[in-house]
């Protein structure tokens, strides 16, 4: 019935007037799911379950979070808490939790989606990032890099931007052995093929993305979250990087 209602929607009205109400109409929505089976950490509902997605994610009735997203906002709890001054970047946040962190720390957050329909603070082109170096203690790039043709170019940036003891977040549909990228891929059927999704470019391994992180000078931790049926979580890994002053003066 989401998907029906989501279809229409989209015929009916145009797609910034329903950016404007997506809240009011998710809220409405959720009300069909109230219950408490499950709980979501975002928006702090409960209901009698998620919203199953083709790709097996389960979709938030109210806020629309992803697990990716819920488990974010737990990893980002330590980084948020009211006496935090940490600068803060996050590209591509979903818009639920983009709003929670605005109103959370509206000083230290920062967002930015290539986009420009997405309503973030910048639009940044992540291979030339027109930021100054070590700008940012916290970078948050969730599902970004699979997008980009130069990644090691958008690596490069990140680390430039990040300041020294700083840390950035970043996650990736992963694929088991070696890392998948073949330039001469680019026709969207052929992408959804071999990368996962139609406009991807690569599909990574956590060894072939620890790797390229690595090469630019972060120390890299995978950090592997188990389930919670409870907060519609699935076993997730996040690459935990760090750019260490050890690292910057050797
Ligand atoms: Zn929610």
């Amino acid at each position: 019935m989401y998907f029906f209602f989501k279809k229409l929607l989209i015929r009916l009205f145009p797609e910034k007037f329903l950016i404007r109400i997506e809240f009011s109409l998710r809220f409405f929505y959720s009300l069909l799911y109230l219950g408490s089976a499950v709980r979501c950490n975002i928006c702090g509902g409960r209901f009698t379950g998620f919203i199953p997605l083709v790709s097996g994610d389960l979709l938030c009735p109210r806020c629309g979070s992803l697990p990716r997203q819920r488990r974010l906002w737990i990893i980002l709890q330590p980084f948020i808490h009211p006496e935090s001054r940490i600068n803060i970047l996050h590209f591509s946040p979903s818009r639920f939790l983009q709003k929670k962190l605005q109103h959370r720390i509206p000083l230290y957050y920062t967002t930015s989606d290539y986009d420009r329909k997405s309503g973030t603070d910048k639009h940044f082109d992540i291979t030339h990032i027109p930021e100054p170096d070590e700008r940012y203690g916290l970078i948050i790039c969730f599902h970004v890099l699979e997008h980009i043709p130069d990644d090691w170019q958008a690596i490069g940036e990140l680390y430039r931007i990040t300041k020294p003891e700083g840390r950035v977040f970043i996650q990736t549909p992963f694929t088991e052995g070696k890392l998948v990228e073949d330039k001469t891929i680019t026709t969207a059927a052929y992408r959804l093929h071999y990368f996962g999704q139609e406009d991807h470019v690569r599909i990574y391994s956590i060894e072939g993305l620890a790797g390229r992180l690595k090469e630019a000078g972060f120390s890299v931790q995978a950090e592997q979250y188990s389930a919670d049926l409870s907060l519609g979580l699935k076993e997730e890994t996040v690459l935990i990087c760090s750019k260490t002053k050890s690292q910057i003066f050797s």
